[in-house]
């Protein structure tokens, strides 16, 4: 059996819905799966790493990165520029590796139009005012920021459409479940003997 290229999986939905704890919980179960870290001008969180839970860039930094061509995709979310670089992606999937990128909805679409053999995973909160006290309990944000994030949240939900797999996070384990469920039927499907 041959698979020569890895399969890119794009795990997106609005931010809140629990796509950091499931890809987490989904990479302790899956050691081979690549995640992909972004560059993101935002500040850095209490607890978070340069280099493991993001590259930060400067506004200078990233939008140099982007005349260079070596994003894959990027998105303006919340005032903050996130994106994904180009040459880990390109040369892990040719590498036959899986790579798991976790980003928001405008860039997945951006995403979709490069590489639309990727497999794109929407995260659905189990209803909006869950996805309000998640934002809110996490408590990282001002409540501006929390208004804000909860105005993308509607907009993103409005994008559903474009994805392969729609997964409700009412549950970690059973979402992780699910992912597993998708990679491993996506492997089945592009088997060739
Ligand atoms: P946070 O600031 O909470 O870490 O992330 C905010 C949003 O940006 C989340 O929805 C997260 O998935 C998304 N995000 C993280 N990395 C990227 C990326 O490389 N590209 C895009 N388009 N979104 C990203």
């Amino acid at each position: 059996m041959i698979e020569e290229k890895g399969i890119l999986f794009i795990l997106s939905g609005p931010s809140g819905v629990g796509k950091g704890t499931v890809r987490k919980a989904l990479f302790e179960k899956d050691p081979d799966l690549k995640y992909s870290i972004s560059m993101t001008t935002r500040e850095k969180r209490p607890g978070e790493t340069d280099g493991v839970d993001y590259f930060y860039k400067t506004k200078e930094q990233f939008e140099e990165l982007i005349k260079d061509n070596q994003l894959l995709e990027y998105a303006q979310y919340v005032d903050n520029y996130y994106g994904t670089p180009r040459a880990y992606v390109e040369e892990t999937l040719a590498a036959g590796k899986d790579v798991f990128l976790e980003i928001e909805v405008q860039g997945a679409l951006q995403v979709k139009e490069n590489f639309p053999e990727g497999v794109f995973i929407f995260l659905f909160p189990p209803s909006l005012e869950e996805l309000k006290n998640r934002i809110i309990n996490r408590g990282t944000e001002t409540s501006d920021l929390v208004l804000n994030r909860l105005k993308e949240a509607r907009k993103e939900i409005e994008l559903m459409d474009a994805y392969d797999y729609v997964v409700v996070n009412d549950d970690v384990d059973q979402a992780v479940e699910k992912v597993q469920a998708i990679i491993q039927s996506e492997h089945l499907k592009r088997e060739r003997i």
